[in-house]
């Protein structure tokens, strides 16, 4: 099969931690890879946010990535990258007719739109239509209702997003809960699956080296973005309050962030973080590690005690899958995602949203009880091992696409342009009723 993954600011070749990168590059990256395992021949197309990035890149055996020019290749936040989509979209329009791909993948609501956009464009032009599978990762809904004026999504997204959902050809949900949230948006429960991220076996796994820990210091760990809804706010009072109660020998260390460790005093978020840490006066108790090359995560993870992962909300949340392949047990808010891939009790523990105490209290709990810590280590390592191999998520993939492939029906009916000479128009009133919806399996 020829597929195409799209994922407009989410490069698979980007370095991971930053404020828009994170999860999202790292599942394009590992499924173009897994795919291309499984025998298939991957085109990754993102926007070009660097002059020195060359047209196309052999990224791995079978996956080549392409940048696609949309004005000045200089990075843009995700959140102001709305006017650039007409551009994306003729791009991948004027690619897709040189070589089709059979089934498109597209990865966030923008990369939605504009697959739809191109997909239609070749089609009106007498070509057969390219079925769109979409992956959200986050949900302009979800966002909202915990960030309320923060949330700095452009305003379209509230119509547009509901509207890639009732579109595209077939939905892939990475957790139960986004069901129930794209059904809420009036997406029809038929078009969508639930396939989880993975993880990469081979790299995040028990044994290897681990990082030296001074033998009277015990470590906790998060790791990712450290955006506010991440919650490392929520961790480090909780290390106040283990060290209220008599653990002053736990540290944390917080991995992740737009910079590497020795520029972390200049990282918005890292400053943030810094300054709540003195608030609960444990500044000497918190190391911000900044951003960490994957390959060097497993020897962190190993070091650890726990690992905590408190976000206010969770599309999916890769990171403590990592550490529970690691063997290293996990406190979890229970939201999204994390509801799903951590079974409380049994590999990790649950912890209320939001709730400092109920985070204390598990990760002592564990640090008291190394022997309940390790079982749960093991039992993570297993769950990881047994369900959520990228290999194993790409099979699930392609069932997706197969299964949309095989309902695919003529496309008649022309749906909206996206062009560069009228972006507004074409992304501010979407009409269900002019959109092209394709048959659907029951
Ligand atoms: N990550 C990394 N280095 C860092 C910080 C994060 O490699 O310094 C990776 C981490 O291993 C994980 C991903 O970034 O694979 C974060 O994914 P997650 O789903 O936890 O969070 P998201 O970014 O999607 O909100």
């Amino acid at each position: 099969m020829r597929i195409a993954l799209v994922s407009e600011h989410a490069s698979p070749l980007a370095a991971l931690g930053g404020v828009d990168a994170g999860g999202q590059n790292v599942h394009v990256a590992a499924l173009a890879c897994a795919l291309a395992r499984l025998g298939h021949t991957v085109t990754v197309y993102t926007r070009r946010d660097d002059d020195s990035l060359p047209d196309r890149v052999d990224a791995a055996p079978g996956v080549e990535v392409v940048h696609l020019n949309a004005g000045s290749p200089v990075p843009v936040p995700k959140d102001d990258l709305l006017p650039y989509l007409p551009e994306l979209a003729a791009g991948l329009a004027a690619e897709w007719a040189r070589t089709a791909p059979d089934v498109v993948h597209a990865h966030f609501w923008m990369s939605g739109l504009i697959c739809i956009s191109a997909v239609q464009t070749v089609a009106d032009a007498g070509r057969p239509r390219i079925p769109v599978v979409q992956t959200f990762h986050a949900l302009g809904t979800v966002k909202r209702r915990y960030q309320g004026p923060d949330d700095t999504s452009p305003r379209e997204r509230r119509t547009l997003e509901p509207w890639v959902g009732q579109t595209v050809d077939a939905i892939i949900a990475t957790c139960s809960d986004e069901v129930t949230e794209l059904s809420a948006m009036g997406v029809a429960p038929s078009t969508v699956s639930v396939v989880p991220c993975g993880v990469d076996l081979s790299l995040f796994r028990p044994d290897g080296p681990r990082e030296q820990v001074p033998a009277t210091r015990t470590r906790l760990a998060v790791v990712g973005r450290l955006v506010p809804r991440k919650g490392v706010e929520l961790v480090i009072a909780a290390l106040a309050l283990l060290r209220d109660a008599g653990r002053d020998d736990v540290d944390l260390l917080i991995v992740g962030g737009g910079r590497p460790q020795d520029a972390m005093h200049e990282d918005p978020d890292g400053v943030r973080l810094l300054g709540v840490a003195a608030e609960h006066g444990v500044s000497g108790q918190v190391i911000l590690r900044g951003q960490v090359p994957q390959a060097e995560l497993p020897a962190i993870l190993r070091s650890v005690a726990v690992v905590v992962c408190a976000p206010w909300y969770e599309p999916f949340g890769i990171t403590p899958l990592e550490a529970m392949a690691c063997g290293v047990p996990v406190v979890v808010a229970k939201v999204g995602g994390l509801t799903d891939s951590v079974v409380d009790g049994v590999t990790g523990i649950h912890v209320p949203s939001r709730d400092v105490p109920a985070i204390a209290g598990a990760v002592r709990s564990l640090l008291e009880d190394p022997d309940r810590a390790a079982a749960l280590g093991q039992a993570g390592r297993a769950r990881v091992a047994n369900g959520y191999s990228w290999d194993r998520i790409a099979a699930a993939t392609v069932d997706v696409y197969r299964t949309v492939l095989s309902a695919q029906v003529p496309n008649v009916t022309p749906g909206p342009t996206v062009t560069p000479a009228a972006p507004a128009a074409a992304f501010a009133a979407p009409q269900a009723s002019v959109v092209t919806r394709r048959e659907r399996r029951p």
